[in-house]
């Protein structure tokens, strides 16, 4: 406890690693995790109090006075912990990550609600009055909102009752941030596998002790119904659940399946949620109101009260992966968080991260798996379409295999889905004269064609440009040719096959918004298109029960890359999108389009033999000393001058200082080397497990040449790619 006069350390949402000096001022008494504002040189900005007592000597008579503390509630010691850990992994200043837990407190006013009660038969009556008064003719009070959303008046008739004394207005209490689950509303009746896994679950949540399970089952064993009953006992208990999913996993969807199970919504925390509705959801998290957070990645900052489980839902995910600001890993980080509160967290996927696999078999993670599908239904039938031998005419990218399959599903009144993980038409447009491509200005990338928006488009850094009519180098007309295609371009053959089929393309690009993407996807789930063309978001955990066949345009897309993970990626992603067939009553199958049928993964897939795959995927790993079984790191240092940022990059290098369990290498060029104008050289760092990867980093810079200018030095710990 700090007493006026005192000085306290305040940590401020600025990028630098240290606290700042303050006085306590005359008449409030402070305590660690408390909210203040303080000026910073010209600014107000808010802290928060963070060491210790905060009790320190005063070393300077001169120090600034706290100007006030909020009334918002403290920062817990479980969140300064986990920001410190956080910061301290990612080696980002401990102020930035505050910042992402003091996201949303700026509570707005609160907006009374007013409601009408009947109380008597005006004089005058008109169809929109009496419209009114049939509404309320069952004597409760009806919020205004909904009165006029139902009768369709103005709120002048309202007005005008009121004024006749025929309804009186009712003040109602503020709209709660959310609505409790009803924990019996309809709990499912699980089978036996899956019983035993919500069993265990829900021991785990009794124990008050932290674990990590990974819950591991196939595409439709059920694993959501699971891990339902594991919120359901943390609830039961008076306590908070934090359910996490990929951003694009938030749909109706999901949402809809909880209030099937819970009769209502759980809040729901991403960046589309409204700043209103969103202080709302903080202040009711941290009061304990909010019982179940459905949340992406940022949810992992809500200051719960008392979190009794996390849910990483599909934690192979890298959009779990922030790749811009503090680069952290939501699904390791979740885990965190629920070590420093004591609670369990489950990690759910049908394919997971090779990361997770390690762990739950050394033991580290416990490991419930549900081997079958839920009603016996079968898991898809996968093989392949050998591109070298059957494949289609030149200029399309349907073999005839494919297509008799997609036309006899749709001749069974069943639904399709060719996926194709490529947004836009072609991802490369040239000409056919001289050889010209549209080249990004500010990237080393290709423009995309997207004809939908009817632009080249660059998928690095948004910059569009109008496709022109003659090549802008020999000026040739009509010369300019498509190569290779994109969701677009299949659509467009897909139009020439299937012309009377109801064809709905799932692009993130395409539908403008996020609540347009939803209702496409609801069309989808409920049956009215028939035949999907979608990029990798109808992978992630969408349940299409009329889907029974899955095209894969190109499964060897992805594999070429070079990257160590490159294979468990398509692994995962082409078993989550096969497994999107036969989810309904009636089985699915899945063909997948490769030059390569007898790769690993096309093998994998098709044999269904998963573990042989993965036993595969760690000896090279192992071998390799690659993560798990090494640990990573990527430096960035990029400048708009590329011999800065490459003179910069070697400079470091030779000050790093020497250890012989530590591989440097590079400095290379970054995969991709410009982007938004910036070249970027890349330093990848690779050390053994137990190696203290964050501490070597820290020293290294500390002692090496400062970034200057608009120099930019970023690490990456356990990066996606490399
Ligand atoms: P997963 O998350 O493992 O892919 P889901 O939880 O989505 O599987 O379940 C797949 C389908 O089976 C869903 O439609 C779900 O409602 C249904 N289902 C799973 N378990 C049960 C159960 N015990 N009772 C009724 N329906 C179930
Ligand atoms: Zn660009």
């Amino acid at each position: 406890m700090a007493n006026p006069g005192d000085v306290v350390e305040i940590l401020l949402p600025v990028a630098l690693e240290r606290t700042y000096s303050y006085r306590v001022p005359f008449g409030i008494v402070l305590m660690p995790g408390d909210v203040v504002r303080v000026t910073l040189g010209p600014r107000e900005v808010v802290g928060v109090v963070w060491d210790g007592d905060g009790v320190l000597p005063a070393s300077s008579n001169r120090l600034k006075y706290v100007e006030e503390r909020l009334a918002l509630p403290p920062v817990s010691d479980h969140m300064r912990r986990f920001i410190e850990w956080v910061a301290n992994w990612t080696l980002t200043p401990r102020g930035m990550i505050m910042r992402m837990a003091l996201r949303a407190p700026e509570l707005p006013p609160e907006k009374p609600r007013l409601g009408y009660r009947y109380k008597h038969e005006p004089e005058r009556i008109t169809p929109a009055r009496r419209r009114v008064l049939a509404h309320l003719a069952d004597g409760f009070v009806h919020e205004k909102r909904a009165l006029i959303e139902a009768t369709g008046v103005s709120p002048g008739v309202i007005d005008g009752l009121v004024d006749a004394g025929a309804v009186e207005p009712v003040a109602l209490p503020p709209e709660p941030p959310a609505l409790m689950p009803d924990l019996d509303f309809s709990a499912a009746s699980l089978n036996e596998a899956q019983a035993l896994a919500a069993t265990s679950l829900q021991q785990a949540v009794s124990a008050r002790r932290f674990s990590a399970t990974l819950l591991e089952g196939v595409t439709g064993s059920g694993k959501t119904e699971v891990y339902f009953e594991a919120v359901a006992e943390a609830v039961r208990q008076g306590g908070q659940a934090l359910i996490m999913l990929p951003e694009i996993a938030l749909t109706n969807q999901f949402l809809d399946r909880f209030a099937q199970r819970f009769g209502v919504r759980p809040a729901e925390w991403h960046s589309g949620v409204n700043p209103g509705k969103r202080a709302r959801l903080w202040h009711g998290i941290a009061k304990g109101e909010v019982a179940v957070v459905a949340g992406a990645r940022s949810a992992l900052f809500l200051p719960f009260a008392d979190l009794r489980l996390i849910i990483v839902d599909e934690e192979h995910d890298s959009a779990y992966k922030q790749e811009d600001g503090p680069r952290y890993n939501a699904r390791d980080m979740a885990v965190v968080r629920a070590r420093l509160v004591d609670a369990p967290a489950v990690l759910a996927s049908a394919t997971p991260s090779i990361e997770s696999r390690v762990n739950a078999d050394r033991g580290r993670y416990g490991h419930i798996t549900l081997p079958e599908r839920f009603g016996g239904r079968a898991l898809p039938a996968i093989s392949a379409i050998d591109m070298r031998t059957g494949g289609p005419e030149r200029g399309k990218f349907i073999a005839p295999g494919l297509a008799t399959a997609v036309r006899q599903a749709l001749e069974a009144g069943e639904q399709a889905l060719l996926f194709l993980n490529r947004r836009g038409y072609a991802p490369l447009t040239l000409c056919r004269k001289c050889g010209h491509r549209f080249q990004c200005p500010n990237c080393t990338a290709w423009l995309v064609e997207h004809r939908f928006r009817k632009s080249l488009v660059c998928h690095h850094c948004g910059h569009t440009a109008p496709v022109p009519r003659h090549c802008p180098s020999c000026e040739g007309e009509d010369t300019l040719t498509p190569c290779g295609p994109g969701v677009e371009r299949i659509a467009e053959e897909v139009a020439g096959l299937f012309p009377d089929a109801h064809t709905v393309i799932l692009s993130s690009d395409i539908h403008g918004s996020a609540e347009r993407l939803k209702q496409e996807l609801d069309t989808v789930a409920k049956g009215e298109a028939n035949l999907v063309i979608g990029t990798q978001l109808v992978a992630k955990g969408h349940n299409f029960p009329h889907l029974t066949l899955v095209g894969v345009v190109d499964a060897d897309l992805g594999l070429g890359t070079g990257d160590p993970r490159a294979a468990e990626r398509t692994f995962q992603l082409l078993g989550q999108v096969t497994g999107r067939a036969g989810r309904g009553d009636r089985p699915g199958r899945a063909l997948l389009q490769s030059y390569d049928p007898g790769h690993p993964v096309m093998q994998a897939l098709m044999s269904g033999d998963k573990e042989s795959f993965y036993t595969r995927e760690i000896a090279i790993r192992a071998k390799a000393g690659l993560p798990p079984y090494g640990r990573m790191a990527a430096l960035t240092i990029s400048d708009e001058d590329r011999g800065k940022a490459e003179s910069f990059a070697r400079a470091l290098v030779k000050v790093a200082p020497f250890d012989a369990a530590l591989r440097v290498l590079g400095p290379a060029e970054a995969p991709i080397a410009v982007i938004r104008g910036r070249h970027r050289m890349r330093l990848i760092l690779q050390a053994p497990r137990e190696f203290a990867l964050q501490d070597y980093i820290r020293a290294w810079l500390a002692a090496g040449p400062k970034a200057n200018g608009q120099l930019t030095v970023e690490v990456d710990i356990d990066p996606m790619s490399f």
